[in-house]
């Protein structure tokens, strides 16, 4: 059994990922029209990973006999001036989503709910890889100056990210 306001914040984070997943499919979108395809493919691997992210909480509540409910999404950005201020948009974004996840730690913990804690440390970790990982492409970027050959050759990197092996399965709670 959760907590009301234990259910509730995971409700929330449910929303916050599935608003992820919608961000950078925005931005796959974006690069389509930029003819980046390789950044379009990992902008869409990675909302496939922000939806596996939904559905391991959504699972998580349902095992703890909760509600999930959901609500609506707000609209993503659309237009970028081009891909730094993108990927500079995403790592802000994941550093938020790390506020996010810390958040919903402490209540857990405020609230005596181990399992809800221990659950959600697989979030906080995962946090220092998207971190990471938006991170890196950004300082690439600019040292290619956003342009040319290395942007180029950046996203033809970009364009050999695997599948998100947790975007079909429902994960394990
Ligand atoms: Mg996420």
């Amino acid at each position: 059994m959760l907590s009301p306001k234990i259910q509730e914040a995971l409700n929330q984070q449910i929303n916050a990922e599935a608003y992820s997943a919608y961000l950078y499919l925005s931005m796959s979108a974006y690069f389509e029209t930029e003819s980046l395809k390789g950044m379009a493919h990992w902008m869409r691997v990675q909302a496939d990973e922000e939806r596996g992210h939904a559905m391991k909480l959504y699972d998580f509540v349902n095992a703890r006999d909760g509600r999930v409910l959901l609500t609506a999404l707000p609209a993503p950005k659309t237009q970028w001036s081009g891909p730094l201020e993108v990927f500079e948009d995403a790592y802000q974004h994941e550093v938020k989503v790390t506020g996010l996840i810390n958040d919903l730690m402490n209540l857990a913990a405020s609230e005596k709910d181990h399992s809800a804690h221990d659950f959600l440390e697989w979030f906080a970790n995962e946090q220092v890889q998207e971190e990471a990982d938006a991170k890196l492409i950004v300082d690439q970027l600019k040292l290619v100056g956003g342009q040319g050959l290395g942007l180029f050759m950046i996203d033809q990197e970009l364009g050999r990210r695997p599948a998100s092996a947790g975007a079909a399965a429902p994960a394990a709670t």
